[in-house]
């Protein structure tokens, strides 16, 4: 069950309550005054924007995620890590004779 952030529209008393997801409108009572509470984002969810910047590419000034998310995508561009790798494949297994050959071979020459 996920944990619900809920604040009194009263005395903005806040609590955090676990609760099943279907349970997650209901009204609950502040337990400082007694009124409703109302749900509220936790702070953990809210991603803050980015900071404006100017861009290397073009010099305008890039005001805000979606605004750096568009400039990416119009000049083909990507953020280090954020880039597409190929899948990685595992190298071939060598097959065991000549796995065995090959140690065979070490162990004479030694
Ligand atoms: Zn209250």
């Amino acid at each position: 069950m996920p944990l619900y952030h809920y604040e009194c529209r009263v005395c903005a008393a806040r609590q955090q309550i676990v609760r099943p997801v279907k349970e997650h409108t209901k009204t609950i009572p502040c337990t400082s005054c007694g009124e409703q509470m109302r749900q509220v984002l936790g702070f953990r969810y809210v991603i803050p924007d980015i900071e404006p910047y100017q861009s290397m590419v073009t010099g305008e000034r890039i005001r805000g995620r979606s605004h750096h998310r568009q400039h990416l995508k119009e000049h083909g561009l990507f953020e280090v890590g954020n880039e597409r790798l190929p899948p990685r494949r595992p190298k071939p297994m060598p097959s065991v004779v000549d796995d065995l050959k090959r140690a065979f071979e070490e162990v004479k020459s030694r």
